[in-house]
C-alpha cells in the first residue's frame, strides 16, 4: 500500500519499525533514518526476512534541507517522527516541501526552554489544509491513545463528559537505582516543570509533585500517583466540548523520587550552560550521557504498566462513570520486539495512526490531535496490534 520514512532509532522507533514489518501490506517499503546510521543498520539487521522492504539512512532532521533530500529520494508517503520533540518542526517544513503526509507522538518543545505547548504545531494547520496534506499529532499512549479513549467515551458513553483523570502507572522494575524509561533528557524536563491541570477553564499551576495521591490500579495494586502536566490536557481542553476538569497522574517510586531531588538539588538537571574546563556543558544533557540508555531496559524490566482514562460525566439525564485502560507486560514486549513496555506502548499507537492515515481512514488536509477523529478503527486496531483495552463502569474515582 505504501512507503514510510521513520525518523529516530532510539526505542520507539525500534517498536515502530518491528509493528511496520508485522503490517507489510500496509507499509511495503520503510526507511529508518536517524542521526547515528548504525543504529538504523542494527534494527534492519534484527528483521532480515521481513516482507516489507527495508533501507537505512544517516540523517540530522534538524536540517529541513537534508530532510527534504531525504524524502526527495526515498518518495515516502508518510514521515513517522520518533526522534526528538526538538525536531518536529524542521520535519513538519520539509513534509510542506515535498507534500507527504506527518505522524509524531510529542510536540514541540524549543531546546532552550522547557515548554511544551501544540502552539507552534497548529499554527501550521492552514499550510497544512492548502497542501492537502495530514499531519497527526502525538499518536502515542499518552498522548495518542489517551485522546482515543476520551473521543471512544466521548462517542459512546457520555452526553456530557465533565471529569476525566488519566492515569499512568508503570510497576515495572529495571533493577537499577536510577533510569528513566524514555529519552532522560525530555523525561526529567517534564517531570521537574511545575503540575498543571484544568478546571473550569482556568489552568490551575501546582508546585513539581506537590500533589500526591494513591489509586489501586486493576493488575498492578495501589500506588502513589502524582499529578503533573502532560501535553493532551493541553488538545483534551479545546476537542472534548464542555469538559470541566482534567487532570495527570502518574506513579512514582519514593526510590526515584529520591534520586531526582538529589540530582536537582546539586544541579544536574538544569539545562543552562554551565562553563567547565573550557568547555560548555549542559548539567541535563551529561547526565543523560551517564544514564542508561532507556533501549538497554528492555531486557532488565519486569513487570507491568497500566494506563487509563477515568471519566465522569452524564448519560440520559443520569451520572456515569467509566475507566477504560490497558496492561502492558514488559517481559512479553521485550520477548515480541526486543524493547520495554513504555517504548512499546508508544511505538505501537504511532503505527496504528500512520496506518489509518495510509488506508485514508485518518486522511483530512489539515494539523490534528488524535481526538479529532473517529476513535472507532484506532480502538479495533489496538486490539489487533497488541494494546488490548478493558473497560469498568464502576472504577475507584479520584476526589
Ligand atoms: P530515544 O532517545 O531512545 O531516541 C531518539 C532517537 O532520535 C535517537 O535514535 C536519536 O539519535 C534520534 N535523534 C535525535 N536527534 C536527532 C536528529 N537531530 N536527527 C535525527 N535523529 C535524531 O527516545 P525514545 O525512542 O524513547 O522517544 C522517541 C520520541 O517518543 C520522543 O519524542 C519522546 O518524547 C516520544 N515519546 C512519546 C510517548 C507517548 O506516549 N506519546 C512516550 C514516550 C516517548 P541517536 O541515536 O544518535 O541519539
Amino acid at each position: 500500500m505504501g512507503k514510510a520514512l521513520i525518523i529516530g532509532a532510539g526505542g520507539v522507533s525500534n517498536v515502530v519499525v518491528h509493528k511496520c514489518c508485522q503490517n507489510p501490506d500496509v507499509f511495503e517499503e520503510i526507511c529508518i533514518a536517524s542521526r547515528t546510521i548504525e543504529k538504523c543498520e542494527a534494527m534492519k539487521n534484527t528483521l532480515e526476512g521481513s516482507r516489507t522492504k527495508i533501507h537505512t539512512a544517516q540523517l540530522d532532521a534538524d536540517d529541513t534541507d537534508m530532510v527534504i533530500d531525504l524524502i526527495m529520494s526515498f518518495r515516502p508517503d508518510i514521515v513517522i517522527n520518533v526522534a526528538l520533540p526538538y525536531q518536529d518542526l524542521s520535519i513538519m517544513d520539509a513534509c510542506l516541501a515535498t507534500g507527504v503526509h506527518y505522524v509524531d507522538t510529542a510536540n514541540y518543545e524549543p531546546p532552550e526552554t522547557p515548554k511544551f505547548e501544540y502552539k507552534w504545531q497548529w499554527a501550521y494547520k492552514e499550510r497544512f489544509e492548502k497542501a492537502g496534506i495530514t499531519a497527526l499529532l502525538g499518536s502515542g499512549f499518552d498522548p495518542g491513545v489517551t485522546g482515543v479513549f476520551c473521543a471512544y467515551a466521548q462517542k459512546h458513553y457520555f452526553d456530557e463528559i465533565h471529569s476525566i483523570d488519566i492515569v499512568d502507572a508503570n510497576a515495572g522494575d529495571h533493577g537499577y537505582p536510577f533510569a528513566t524509561n524514555f529519552n532522560p533528557e525530555i523525561n526529567i524536563r517534564e517531570i521537574t516543570a511545575n503540575g498543571r491541570y484544568f478546571k473550569k477553564g482556568e489552568w490551575i499551576e501546582t508546585d513539581p509533585l506537590s500533589i500526591k495521591k494513591v489509586y489501586d490500579f486493576p493488575e498492578i495494586g495501589p500506588k502513589n500517583i502524582y499529578l503533573l502536566y502532560h501535553e493532551e490536557l493541553e488538545s483534551l481542553a479545546v476537542n472534548i466540548k464542555g469538559v470541566k476538569q482534567i487532570r495527570f497522574w502518574m506513579t512514582f517510586s519514593d526510590n526515584y523520587l529520591n534520586h531526582l531531588r538529589v540530582l536537582e538539588n546539586v544541579g544536574m538537571t538544569s539545562i543552562s550552560p554551565i562553563a567547565y574546563e573550557g568547555q560548555e556543558i549542559i548539567p541535563l544533557q551529561f547526565l543523560k550521557a551517564m544514564l542508561p540508555d532507556p533501549s538497554s531496559l528492555g531486557a532488565r524490566t519486569k513487570g507491568k504498566t497500566n494506563i487509563g482514562c477515568i471519566i465522569q460525566g452524564i448519560k440520559d439525564g443520569k451520572p456515569k462513570t467509566y475507566y477504560v485502560y490497558n496492561v502492558c507486560v514488559h517481559e512479553e514486549c521485550y520477548e515480541e520486539v526486543g524493547s520495554q513496555a513504555i517504548s512499546y506502548t508508544t511505538g505501537v499507537p504511532a503505527m496504528i495512526g500512520a496506518m489509518l492515515l495510509l488506508k485514508g481512514i485518518w486522511k483530512k488536509p489539515g494539523v490534528f490531535n488524535v481526538e479529532e477523529f473517529d476513535p472507532d478503527p484506532f480502538m479495533e486496531a489496538l486490539n489487533k496490534y497488541g494494546l488490548p483495552w478493558k473497560e469498568d463502569f464502576s472504577p475507584t474515582l479520584l476526589d
